[in-house]
């Protein structure tokens, strides 16, 4: 609803951007034809009106219009929703522009206007032009207005009119015949044959490394990787995301939501893959999980849909560590603010990596020079914070100088084959969009019988290995993964003694 008041000349319509979501703003537009030169700017932050009204007063001053000579008063309604950013600056002229008689207040009818001013009346990108032309649909505007950047992105929204403005002064285009036309909409490659990336033919030897990959793909695992340095840990975990499936639409579409509302979409043509986010371990809390003031996106939604690779995962702060166990669990995180809460989408693979010991060369090199205390703090600290999230952990040590000289592995669209496979079987038996690493105990339990040989078997791994009952579900669930790669239906005992063999290996 537009409300109207008495005083209130012209009213034009914008967003907030709360996280990954909007809301709508009004600006209300007072322009009096007396007193002293003035501007006030209410219901935003101060620092940002002192900034906004400079950018307006200089925008449009710069792009043939007049500014008003006596009191002008602008509104940012409702005044209880946090507002941030600059992306007010367009719907704030063009209210003062109506408010003014310079453009013809019909022609902000059922418009909405998002873009941030330069003093030369140039029209620079916002973040969240998507979710932005998602709400314009939604509210049945006639158009939305955007800078020319953000046009391929609203584009992608169907049945919304997106009118692209490179300057301030094509505001007199608005509804009449020579309004620019709409832009070419970004590029959606979703089921591409070649997957995106770099290819896990890359990474030679290494047999039990790509093992855990693969599983760890086929069940959506997370997957810690203990190895000294050059054993190609990073190198693998980049190459995960080539081998997941290929994003859905709807996927693709949240994906697109959090890469515009951070801004990081690229300019024109785009393919819109799983993303691979590697923070360094300095981090802070609030970079990984996502920061209260403004509402900001951290690592963990960066990651949404894609990896998110943790390095050197002892040298994380405990803190930071512990406040990834909310996201891991529940696939989104809540950031409170004074006025309520902002909630993030974060369903990741967690993928992390370590050095066997301080030095990295671990004890069974025999040249390992670290103390054996610190060599057991510093494995404690790694079966610490994230352990029972970690689902797959394994030991790699460097390849040989014949692996490395040796053949190329298979590629990763030979492994996303068999990935995709497995990941249909468990949509059948769990449902859409779901995987093994989401089932929950009972789903767990009833996931598929166990032949009775394989039963045996991993009761003796529980005995011998002295599995919790979280390490029995463990691997009980890499079990059930396995087997799905094998195209079985059962459980039988080679898919528990691989799964148990994934553990062993890794575990202290
Ligand atoms: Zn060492």
């Amino acid at each position: 609803m537009v409300r109207i008041f008495a005083a209130v000349l012209a009213t034009a319509r914008t967003f907030s951007l709360l996280g990954i979501e909007v809301r709508e703003v009004h600006v209300e537009v007072d322009v009096c034809s007396y007193g002293l030169q003035t501007f006030s700017l209410v219901g935003l932050p101060d620092a940002a009106v002192r900034e906004s009204r400079e950018r307006v007063r200089a925008a449009i001053a710069n792009s043939g219009f007049d500014y008003p000579k006596h009191r002008v008063t602008a509104n940012l309604a409702p005044a209880d929703l946090p507002k941030a950013g600059p992306s007010f600056d367009l719907a704030i002229a063009a209210g003062l522009l109506a408010a003014s008689k310079q453009l013809r207040p019909e022609q902000l009818d059922g418009v909405m206007l998002a873009g941030e001013l330069a003093l030369d009346g140039s029209i620079r990108r916002v973040p969240g032009a998507f979710a932005m032309a998602e709400q314009a649909r939604e509210l049945r505007v006639r158009a939305i207005v955007v800078p020319v950047p953000n046009g391929p992105e609203a584009a992608l929204v169907q049945g919304l009119r997106v009118v692209p403005l490179e300057r301030l002064e094509q505001l007199k285009r608005l509804g009449t015949d020579e309004e620019p036309a709409a832009p070419q909409p970004i590029q959606l490659s979703l089921n591409g044959a070649a997957p995106p990336g770099p290819d896990l033919s890359d990474l030679r030897g290494q047999p039990y490394l790509r093992d855990a990959l693969e599983i760890a793909a086929a069940g959506g695992h997370s997957l810690l990787i203990i190895g000294p340095p050059g054993a190609g840990k990073s190198l693998a975990a980049r190459r995960l995301p080539s081998i997941l499936p290929p994003l859905t639409r709807s996927d693709a579409m949240e994906v697109l939501r959090v890469a515009s509302a951070c801004g990081l979409l690229g300019r024109g043509q785009l393919a819109v893959r799983r993303p691979f986010r590697a923070p360094h371990h300095t981090i802070s809390t609030a970079g990984l999980v996502g920061g209260s003031s403004p509402p900001r996106p951290g690592e963990v939604t960066l990651a949404h849909r894609g990896v998110l690779f943790l390095d050197e995962l002892g040298e994380f702060t405990r803190e930071a560590l512990e406040a990834l166990r909310q996201p891991l669990e529940e696939g989104r995180v809540a950031i409170t603010r004074a006025r309520g809460a902002v909630e993030l989408p974060c369903r990741f693979m967690l993928v992390a990596a370590s050095n066997p010991c301080p030095c990295g060369r671990g004890e069974e090199s025999g040249e390992c020079e670290c103390q054996p205390t610190s060599a057991r703090r510093y494995r404690a600290k790694l079966s610490g914070a994230l352990a029972d999230r970690i689902d797959i952990s394994v030991a790699v040590d460097r390849p040989s100088a014949t692996e490395m000289g040796g053949r190329h592995g298979v590629d990763s669209a030979t492994v996303r084959k068999r990935v995709v496979a497995a990941r249909e079987r468990q949509e059948r038996r769990l449902g859409p969009g779901r995987c093994n690493a989401d089932m929950d105990l009972v789903e767990l339990r009833g996931a598929g019988q166990l032949s009775r040989e394989a039963r045996r078997t991993l009761a003796r791994g529980h005995a011998q290995l002295g599995l919790s009952g979280r390490g029995y579900d463990r691997v009980l669930r890499v079990s059930r993964t396995i087997a799905d790669l094998a195209g079985a239906e059962r459980i039988e005992v080679e898919h528990v003694a691989r799964a148990i063999s994934l553990r062993r290996r890794g575990q202290e």
